[in-house]
């Protein structure tokens, strides 16, 4: 009884989904202008600057934005000006669609939809895009997925996307905003209008993947798994029961599953000393062909070590999945997947589409013991 109880209390205490369906994103976050041109693309949008009320942008109009000692300086082309502490941008009606440059900058322009926020951030601007997870979920799934394939394969992507999205939404909750928009949470290149992906995140609307107990997943997604996913304990310190090790017969088809590359003995040697090995004490690095990957430790014979990840961030490798063979003056390195190999197979998951496989089979068979249920019903796991 108390068991139960205390169980009641915990269910209790952890957070529930449901209103998050609003975020916040930060857009530019990795190149953090200092300066910024909105302009309204479709329909009008309202610009408050907290002290002289507000400016109308009709379709067309461009509004220059940038910081003078903390503050911010905006000016359209046709002279309205003005300095504010912070800048709000709300669409007049639902649909309008705005885009963002940043002067300067690397960062290709943006199309977003939604409200904007502009603020003063020490050495740049902080700006926040206010919208929600279904109208933000498009891009994502593009910039992850790609722009072709079948629904199913889209499909699956977006309930992957959804999952991290609602996992992970407390990510930047100190700097006041949920998640940014580049790879350090979920590369977000604005809105998109690719139909096959916009209707397989529509019609997988709210739904998320969960274990048993309900709790959103890890969604971990690679390219190509070369055969076999990696167990997430083997690749990463964390273990998951549902990222686990799969034989994945989907995506044999695709270049990117066995790949071959020669390391000139020099180079080799040169990166056995960095470990403390002797070249030509290796031996043992080679034996049995060692195909484990990620952490999955390789040692010589006087006990020295390296891992297949070390060896992969070093030689540039497409994947920690491979063998070692020495072949006179160079090492042969035969290779499989692209990517960390846990969870989802991108190209096993597209095959499987291909062959008419629904989106719930391929989530399924990529994280065994999970289920599909709409976000109302899930639950974020307590952060560690
Ligand atoms: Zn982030
Ligand atoms: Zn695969």
């Amino acid at each position: 009884m108390m068991k139960r109880r205390a169980l009641l209390i915990i269910l209790f205490l952890l957070p529930a989904m449901a209103g998050f369906s609003q975020i916040s994103i930060r857009i530019f976050a990795r190149t953090r202008p200092v300066s910024l041109f909105f302009t309204a693309d479709r329909g009008s949008f309202l610009l408050r600057d907290g002290v002289a009320g507000e400016v109308r942008l009709n379709p067309g109009d461009i509004m220059a934005v940038s910081m003078h000692h903390e503050r911010l300086i905006y000016r359209t082309l046709s002279g309205t000006s003005g300095a504010a502490d912070s800048l709000t941008f709300t669409p007049a009606a639902a649909g309008a669609l705005f885009s963002l440059s940043a002067p300067g900058s690397e960062e290709p322009q943006k199309i977003l939809e939604g409200t904007l926020k502009i603020k003063p951030f020490p050495g740049s601007l902080q700006i926040l895009n206010i919208t929600t997870v279904e109208n933000c979920l498009p891009g994502v799934v593009r910039a992850e997925a790609g722009k072709f394939g079948p629904s199913d394969y889209f499909k699956a992507q977006a309930v992957v996307a959804r999952t991290y999205i609602y996992r992970n939404i407390d990510r930047h909750e100190l700097d006041g905003y949920n998640l940014c928009d580049d790879i350090h949470c979920q590369v977000y290149p604005g809105v998109v209008n690719d139909s096959v992906i916009v209707n397989a995140c529509r019609s997988t609307a709210g739904k998320v993947i969960t274990d048993r107990d309900s709790l959103l997943i890890e969604a971990a997604f690679h390219g190509n798994c070369g055969g076999e996913t990696a167990s997430s304990a083997d690749v990463w310190l964390a273990g998951y029961p549902y990222l686990v090790s799969v034989k994945d017969p989907w995506c044999s088809y695709s270049e990117s599953s066995v790949w071959k590359r020669n390391i000139s003995r020099e180079e080799w040697n040169n990166f056995l000393r960095s470990k403390g090995i002797t070249p030509g004490d290796e031996g043992g690095l080679y034996a049995g062909q060692v195909t484990g990957r990620g952490r999955i430790i390789r040692r010589t014979a006087q006990g020295r070590t390296v891992t297949s990840e070390e060896i992969r961030i070093r030689f540039g490798l497409r994947s920690a999945f491979f063998t070692l063979t020495p072949a006179g003056d160079s090492i042969a390195v035969s290779g499989r997947g692209y990517g960390h190999g846990v969870g989802l197979c991108q190209d096993g998951a597209k095959h499987m589409a291909e062959k008419k496989m629904t989106y719930d089979r391929i989530t399924g068979f990529y994280y065994p013991g999970t289920l599909l249920v709409d976000i109302k019903n899930a639950r974020k796991p307590a952060r560690p």
